[in-house]
């Protein structure tokens, strides 16, 4: 697991940028954490430097929006485990193959409904207002396999004495 921290929306997504330029077509991150936490902020970044134009929003009553960018991004926002039946309608892995990136905010509620491989990333509130925490665990080969890549391409944010990046610079 690789824990970084940032202390402003913009830094959040600075960093979903970063994860961004890693990302490959048929890879599926989760973006899980409260209300507030900065799930779609993370998504606004991530979005950007795939090179969606339209702002990404949180629509109250949709589950499902597709973005075009230089992937096409499939962005999820699970905000009630009554919604799980329809991610298991939409299929996860019928997106993915179609060949973009999927992004779902509230993960927790799916896991059930999840593919084999994909990127975690649990966010967390930390001491100040504008303080957050990013866990950020590779589950399967897929994301494993890019594990140190991803150290390297967040380690401005990296905590000091995280083993997930090679000599993490203090925040
Ligand atoms: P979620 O989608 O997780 O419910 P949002 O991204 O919609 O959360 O909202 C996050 C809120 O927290 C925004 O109002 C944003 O301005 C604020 N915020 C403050 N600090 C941060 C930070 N470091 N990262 C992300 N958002 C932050
Ligand atoms: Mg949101």
């Amino acid at each position: 697991m690789i824990v970084a921290a940032t202390h402003s929306p913009e830094e959040t997504k600075a960093l979903a940028a970063s994860v961004a330029e890693l990302t490959r077509a048929g890879d599926l991150i989760l973006l899980a954490g409260d209300l507030g936490a900065g799930k779609t902020a993370f998504a606004q970044g991530f979005g950007r430097a795939l090179g969606v134009e339209e702002s990404i929003t949180s629509p109250t009553f949709t589950l499902h929006r597709r973005y075009r960018g230089r992937l096409p991004l499939d962005h999820l926002d699970v905000y009630r485990l009554e919604q799980l039946a329809e991610v298991l309608d939409i299929g996860l892995p019928e997106l993915l193959d179609e060949g973009g990136v999927i992004l779902v905010e509230w993960g927790d509620a799916i896991i059930p409904a999840l593919p084999a491989d994909y990127l975690q990333i649990r966010i967390r509130f930390g001491e100040g207002d504008d303080d957050r925490v990013f866990e950020l665990t590779p589950v399967g080969a897929r994301w494993s396999g890019r594990s140190r890549a991803l150290a390297a391409a967040v380690r401005r944010w990296v905590l000091e004495g995280d083993s997930g990046g090679e000599g993490a610079a203090p925040c």
